[in-house]
């Protein structure tokens, strides 16, 4: 059966000053960053966990764990390449995805269009089944940045 299938991701990194401060894969000068294992991509590690999910395997965390010497300080580019390997082994095929990251910094609109182009050559899927948008917390934690992200996929 060729069901389509869908994937949620979610994500969460404290921001603290300092560091390098990549979302999505694209470095935003910033002088808030996301904090945490790899490079705190907060955005790339809720794509990864939308694919994963959508192809039913285990989470980012399981997948990529933080004992593992591997992965620390990698680029998270890297998970993302690595959950299309297993997914295209599994017969399966990214259609799109949507994105939201909610933060009140850094601010998101001015890289959306770098944003969507990483995702895009991150997944190869066109720059259309790619959307990216920004949402400030309306008064809340200003200290942390939470991304959410929906992939649909199909058996290819
Ligand atoms: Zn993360």
């Amino acid at each position: 059966m060729n069901a389509p299938r869908i994937g949620l991701g979610y994500d969460c990194h404290r921001l603290e000053v300092g560091g390098d401060c990549y979302i999505g894969g694209v470095l935003f000068d910033s002088e808030l960053a996301p904090v945490g294992h790899s490079d705190a991509d907060v955005l790339l590690h809720a794509v990864c966990d939308a694919i994963l999910g959508a192809a039913g395997l285990e989470d980012l965390g399981t997948t990529f764990s933080d004992n593992d010497e591997r992965w620390r300080d990698c680029s998270s580019s890297v998970f993302v390449e690595h959950c299309m390997a297993k997914i295209s082994k599994k017969s399966l095929g990214l259609v799109s995805l949507d994105c939201v990251l909610i933060c009140d910094n850094p601010i998101i609109s001015p890289q959306r269009a770098a944003i969507r182009q990483r995702l895009s050559e991150l997944t190869q899927l066109e720059i259309d089944r790619i959307n990216v948008k920004g949402k400030t917390t309306e008064n809340g934690d200003a200290m942390r940045i939470t991304a959410q992200v929906v992939a649909l996929l199909i058996e290819s």
